[in-house]
């Protein structure tokens, strides 16, 4: 028997064990034709089921319409935060950001390359604890864009409710929530999400976008870097990350079967409540870092008493087969990140966890 491991890894993460045992068995021998599927061709009609397959589980699952493109992209979601401006910036018009985070620091770094960036919201003040209403933000309906970051990996906030921008195109970078609950597609321009969270492994990043949009795009931007050029060619401009589509296509497939986005919010919320309540129910002992409005249910992050108690948990808990809790070096403490793969099983051993370790060290 192998040992059970509880895999709280903020990314690369946590896999649906069906799916890793699935994509095993018909590694060598994929579905019969006597061989992998990584050494097909990606434009033979067994790669191309695959990839149809993952799409159309894509657009099933959030609702997607025939004015969206869905993308599957390499880069990771950095290169998303350069593609974004690129593509959809309008010379002389600002574009938006709310600053909630680390990665929404960096998509704002990205876009300052390409023009006038305005924030309409700065986290930085509160230590990126709080993200508070964003109806209150004040959007310019000339802008070019807005664009948010649903969930804050780093800091553990996430949107509870989204902006609303009117015709303003709103983009989401998604990586760290992305298909963790229903979402109304209708209220983005692009939603995009590195794979490695919620969704399959790193290497291939899911975009998806309006279409109508992509008539901004300048003539002279490279063709790699054109969503226009990945619409027109179905993702096969040039060779696509083959094993990271396929498996997205069993984890979308796995997300199904949960119940699709309303089953996996449902878990997501046992389990996040799960770990608050732990938190709030141990007199000051575990303390979280993010205003409890703006909780994410993606990435739990709170602090212990010290540094050194920080430390210890972490190596007891790795100890006791749970294990990447070692909060981002940016900011330290302790982060749970609990996917959409974690099961409610591992968050009730981490909640056991913390309450010996709290009776042995508290
Ligand atoms: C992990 C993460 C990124 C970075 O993704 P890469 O694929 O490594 O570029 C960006 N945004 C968010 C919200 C993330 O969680």
């Amino acid at each position: 028997m192998e040992k059970k491991i509880f895999n709280f890894h903020p990314g690369p993460a946590i896999l649906p064990h069906e799916v890793m045992l699935k994509a095993q068995a018909e590694f060598a021998n994929f579905r019969g034709i006597g061989y992998g599927l990584m050494e097909e061709s990606h434009r033979s009609p067994v790669f191309m089921d695959v990839i149809k397959q993952a799409e159309t589980n894509i657009r099933e699952l959030m609702g997607i319409s025939d004015n969206y493109a869905v993308l599957f992209l390499q880069g990771g979601a950095s290169l998303q935060f350069a593609m974004v401006p690129m593509n959809i910036g309008i010379p002389g018009k600002p574009m938006l950001y709310a600053d909630t985070g680390y990665w929404a620091s960096r998509a704002i770094k990205e876009a300052k390359l390409f023009g006038d960036v305005k924030l309409v919201y700065e986290g930085k003040k509160s230590n990126y604890s709080h993200i508070g209403d964003p109806h209150d933000w004040s959007f310019d309906p000339d802008a070019a864009y807005a664009f948010v970051c649903s969930n804050n990996t780093i800091y553990g906030s996430q949107y509870h409710f989204f902006p609303e921008t009117g015709a303003l195109p709103l983009v989401a970078d998604m990586s760290s929530d992305i298909m963790s609950r229903p979402v109304d597609m209708n209220k983005f321009a692009i939603i995009f999400a590195g794979a490695q969270k919620n969704l399959g492994p790193s290497g291939v990043t899911l975009a998806i976008v309006r279409k109508d949009l992509m008539a901004r795009c300048p003539a002279n931007i490279p063709t790699m870097l054109k969503y226009s050029t990945h619409i027109e060619n179905d993702s096969m401009y040039n060779t696509p990350p083959t094993f990271g589509i396929y498996i997205i296509a069993l984890v979308t497939e796995w997300i199904k079967e949960q119940g699709g986005l309303e089953g996996m919010n449902r878990l997501n919320t046992a389990k996040s409540n799960a770990l608050y309540n732990a938190i709030d129910n141990s007199a000051g002992y575990f303390r979280g870092t993010v205003d409890p409005g703006d909780r994410s249910k993606m990435n739990v992050t709170f602090r212990l008493p010290s540094e050194e108690l920080e430390g210890k948990f972490c190596k007891e808990a790795t100890a006791a087969s749970l294990i990447g809790l070692k909060g981002h070096r940016a900011v330290g403490g302790v982060r749970a990140s609990i996917y959409n793969a974690m099961p409610l099983e591992g968050v009730e051993r981490l909640v056991d966890f913390m309450h010996s370790f709290q009776a042995a060290n508290g």
